[in-house]
């Protein structure tokens, strides 16, 4: 329960308060911290995946020029 403090309730950009849970300020429309912090999420896990493809390819690229 140590994250209770980070709950935001009012909107950083024009200081609304915010619904519960909400991604985006109902009257400005900025993200909240909670919704930065997930889409930070989303691209550390995109990045990874995109790492991962990299791999491979690079892999099949190996195999291929050794198999010559
Ligand atoms: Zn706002």
């Amino acid at each position: 329960m140590q994250n209770v403090q980070n709950v935001q309730v009012a909107c950083d950009n024009c200081g609304t308060e915010l619904i519960p849970g909400a991604a985006y300020c109902v009257k400005c429309g900025a993200r909240t911290r909670r919704a930065r912090r997930l889409v930070r999420l989303a691209i550390r896990v995109e990045l990874l995946f995109f790492l991962l493809v990299v791999a491979i390819v690079a892999g099949f690229v190996w195999v291929y020029a050794v198999q010559k």
